[in-house]
């Protein structure tokens, strides 16, 4: 069993690996809107066109204790 003598503020920050995700912008297809990606600005912005986005998350936690 493990003892937690330990009772100063903690702040512990979890950068989480890089996820990729289909792009909610244009789902996946890599066109903003239409079905065929025919000209160059046609490419979605928000994943330029790959259709992909790679999502990075910091979580930050802070761990106090009880007594204040
Ligand atoms: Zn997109």
């Amino acid at each position: 069993m493990k003892d937690n003598t330990e009772i100063s503020e903690k702040t512990r920050n979890y950068t989480q690996q890089p996820r990729i995700e289909v792009c909610r912008n244009c789902h996946g297809t890599g066109v903003a809107d239409g079905e065929s990606l025919l000209r160059p600005e046609d490419r979605c912005p928000v994943c330029n066109g790959s259709g992909r986005v790679i999502k990075m998350k910091t979580v930050i936690i802070n761990i106090r204790p009880y007594n204040d």
